[in-house]
């Protein structure tokens, strides 16, 4: 180097020497040489070594000589490459000590660009070191830790866990060893888990990313097959897509929903399907007459009749039996393929799958009317039954072989509901037509039902009519002399009540007491009955006060139970099931009586034994009730209802009233049984100290009969057809019928 030049680059050396003087950071210029030739402050206070230690030394005194040489290579190497170097260098204190420095060297050049020397400027961050190995200790300790936890918790865990790694499995928990049916891990490891479940291994790409939930059936190495939810999480090793699968044995909770399933869709006493799935393959059906015309299907619309009755005798057990019964007769009445089902209580359907033609289907209705009409031995009881049952057919064109002159009529069928409804109709249409028979719905049948609706319409509004105003009514009351066998006297009337419809004129109670017992509005209806007949009593008796004269005939009974029946005049009303038991007729009663000088045992109620039979304990309580309230209480159409001469001494009644039935055949029927039955009757009423009304009495002999038979009182068009009050006024005031 030249004598000049050299004084430059030290002239250099020492400007740049100056500048860095009163920097913090340790910085160290060194000569073309590699000689130390100045130092700062701050290199001293980071390597311990003072200027006067150092200055004409190299940089390697602060390294370790193995890596001193190829350290200092490397930077030079790098500063004139790359104009810089910078890195972390470890470096070893005057005292010995280590640490650690964060440095940067760049060079220093002369004008001419050649490089003279380098300065290096250090950070010390041995503590930032420090705490920062430290911290990694600690967490990769926690890591380590957390790793460990989580292993003992996936080989604890109570879900079967294994991992599958290149078709391979290469690990499994002991939850998983349990389910696989094994004793150790060397079982199962190793194995293809498609070995024990059959499934689809071959989602591949895209796919193999995902999370999968499937169901499978694994087979248990005993062999055992259960079934199992498997998740499939796929995850990355070495390179490779290993899957983590947790399975889950869910063969208890596929039980329990095939057990629910089953359920929802099936009635639990029959095993029969229940309405909804019933519903269900009717929708079906009905979709398919759309889509192939050629489909018909009918559907048979069961109930059976008077099961109300045996299930309240026999208790609910037999009931149930009986229902089961039923439902296995009617099953073997059909074909395989047609649908039985339980719409529930003591109705059943039918659909009946391809019928050749109407007569087929009212052959099966008759099969099973017949099969039905066999007893059924239940315990000791042997149970006769029939049922009513309603025919649809689905088709339009359906051919009517049977009811050629009928006035066919099949709708085209839009909805379920709608053929059901129809179906229901039809069965009720045979119910009404007298039990244990089958009618196909038609036109007639169809206008019958909707003559109905608005007969219902009418009625409604005749009984907002009386409740609104009592005196303004359709409704008329007439009145049939119930009248003294032994003296011809009238002892009392029966009330009976007719509509004045606005239109259609004079409907019997035959007709519309049926619609307002079913739309309810029999109640309020009967209400007003009551007030208004008890009103026509009380004026009957003032007119009848001092001219009745009593009723004596004690000559033809000698029974000490006895008490002459016609100490009062009576007025006899007929009272329905629902007002009976569903209202506050007691109540009722109470608000009606004080009101005026009420003579006791003047009001009868006419009951049908079929009320009683429904729910005996809740009748008799409410029997006892009017009773105690001085109320005649008598049985009505009796001999008619489920054979109730058992019931007859626990009921706190006073009169059986015989059906006109049994009176009209007393001379008709040769063989004598009526005349055995009415005996019979009479015989037990005496017995047990009632008094018999006769029912429809229509000729002499009839009424000479019932005489014969000690019955002391009666009723019918013999003696007079019902009558409006005006002219039942005029009967009683000087009737007397010449026995
Ligand atoms: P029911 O209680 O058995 O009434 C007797 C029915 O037989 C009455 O028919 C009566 O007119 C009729 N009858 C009376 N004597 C003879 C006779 O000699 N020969 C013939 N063939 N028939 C006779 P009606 O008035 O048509 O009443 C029919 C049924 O309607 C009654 O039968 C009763 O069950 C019911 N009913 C009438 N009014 C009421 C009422 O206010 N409430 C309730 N719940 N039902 C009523
Ligand atoms: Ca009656
Ligand atoms: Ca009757």
């Amino acid at each position: 180097m030249m004598p000049n030049k050299e004084g430059k680059t030290e002239k250099l050396l020492q400007k740049e020497a100056l500048i860095f003087e009163y920097l913090y950071d340790g910085v160290i210029i060194t000569d073309i040489q590699g000689n130390i030739f100045a130092w700062n402050s701050g290199a001293s206070r980071i390597f311990g070594y003072s200027q006067i230690d150092i200055l004409g030394k190299t940089p390697a005194i602060l390294h370790k000589p193995e890596i001193a040489s190829k350290l200092t290579k490397q930077i030079i190497q790098k500063i004139k490459t790359h104009g810089r170097w910078t890195g972390e260098i470890n470096f070893i204190r005057k005292d010995g000590s280590e640490g650690v420095s964060e440095t940067t060297v760049t060079p220093i050049k002369n004008e001419y660009h050649q490089m003279v020397g380098t300065i290096g400027i250090n950070r010390d961050i041995t503590e930032q070191k420090r705490v920062q190995s430290l911290e990694r200790y600690r967490m990769e300790k926690a890591l380590q830790e957390s790793e460990d936890r989580y292993q003992r918790l996936i080989d604890s865990s109570p879900e079967a866990i294994a991992v599958n790694y290149m078709e391979k499995l290469i690990y499994i928990n002991c939850a998983a060893i349990r389910l696989f049916g094994a004793n150790s891990q060397e079982e199962i490891i190793g194995h293809s888990l498609s070995q024990f479940i059959d499934f689809n291994y071959t989602a591949r790409g895209k796919k193999q990313l995902q999370r999968v939930q499937q169901q499978e059936k694994l087979i248990k190495l005993n062999g055992e097959v259960i079934d199992v939810e498997i998740v499939k999480i796929p995850s990355n090793y070495n390179g490779k897509t290993a899957t983590q699968i947790i399975i889950r044995d869910v063969t208890e909770c596929k039980k329990i929903e095939a057990k629910l399933i089953y359920e929802k869709f099936h009635d639990m006493l029959t095993g029969l399907p229940n309405r909804i799935l019933f519903l269900d393959r009717l929708k079906l059906a009905l979709s398919r007459t759309q889509e192939h015309p050629n489909y018909q299907f009918a559907l048979l619309f069961l109930d059976l009749d008077r099961f109300k009755v045996i299930n309240d005798s026999l208790g609910y057990t037999i009931g149930d039996q009986l229902l089961v019964a039923i439902s296995k007769i009617l099953r073997n009445c059909i074909r395989a393929s047609d649908i039985l089902a339980r719409l529930g209580g003591d109705e059943f359907i039918i659909l009946l799958e391809y019928p050749t033609d109407i007569d087929y289907i009212t052959t099966v209705a008759t099969r099973i009317n017949r099969e039905l009409a066999k007893p059924i031995y239940l315990k000791e009881h042997e149970i006769f039954i029939t049922a009513s049952i309603g025919i649809v057919v689905s088709h339009r064109n359906f051919t009517m072989h049977a009811h050629e002159n009928d006035s066919s009529f099949s709708p085209i069928y839009n909805n379920s509901e709608e053929l059901l409804r129809d179906a229901e109709i039809a069965m009720y249409r045979a119910k009404a037509l007298g039990k244990g028979r089958y009618e196909v719905f038609n036109l007639t049948i169809h206008n019958q039902a909707i003559s109905l609706l608005s007969m219902e319409i009418d009625l409604r509004r005749a009984v907002e009519m009386i409740k609104e105003n009592p005196l303004n009514s359709q409704f008329i009351l007439n009145y049939q002399p119930i009248v003294c066998l032994s003296t011809g006297n009238i002892v009392g009337f029966e009330v009976l009540t007719r509509w004045q419809h606005p239109i259609q004129g004079l409907i019997l109670p035959g007709k519309f007491i049926p619609l307002a017992e079913e739309t309810g509005l029999i109640v309020p209806l009967e209400i007003w009955i009551l007030q208004t007949a008890y009103y026509q009593l009380t004026i009957w008796q003032q007119e009848l006060k001092g001219k009745y004269t009593e009723c004596n005939d004690k000559f033809l009974y000698s029974s000490p139970n006895f008490r002459c029946p016609t100490d009062n005049f009576i007025m006899s009303i007929n009272c329905s099931s629902q007002h009976f038991s569903q209202s506050n007729l007691l109540e009722e009663v109470n608000n009606i009586l004080p009101q005026t000088n009420y003579q006791p045992n003047s009001l009868q109620l006419e009951i049908t034994e079929n009320i009683i039979i429904e729910n005996i304990s809740l009748a008799t309580k409410i029997l006892k009730k009017l009773k105690n309230k001085k109320i005649r209480l008598s049985i009505d159409d009796f001999g008619t209802g489920y054979s109730s001469l058992s019931y007859l001494q626990q009921l706190p009644i006073n009169s059986v009233k015989i059906d006109r039935s049994f009176v009209s055949k007393l001379d008709s029927d040769t063989s004598g049984k009526t005349l055995k039955i009415v005996n019979t009757i009479i015989t037990l009423a005496y017995n047990l100290g009632l008094e018999i009304i006769a029912e429809g009495i229509e000729t002499k002999t009839q009424m000479q009969q019932l005489k014969r038979l000690k019955c002391n009182k009666g009723q019918g068009y013999l003696f007079s057809k019902p009558l409006e009050s005006n002219d039942a006024t005029k009967l009683l005031r000087n009737f007397k019928y010449p026995l």
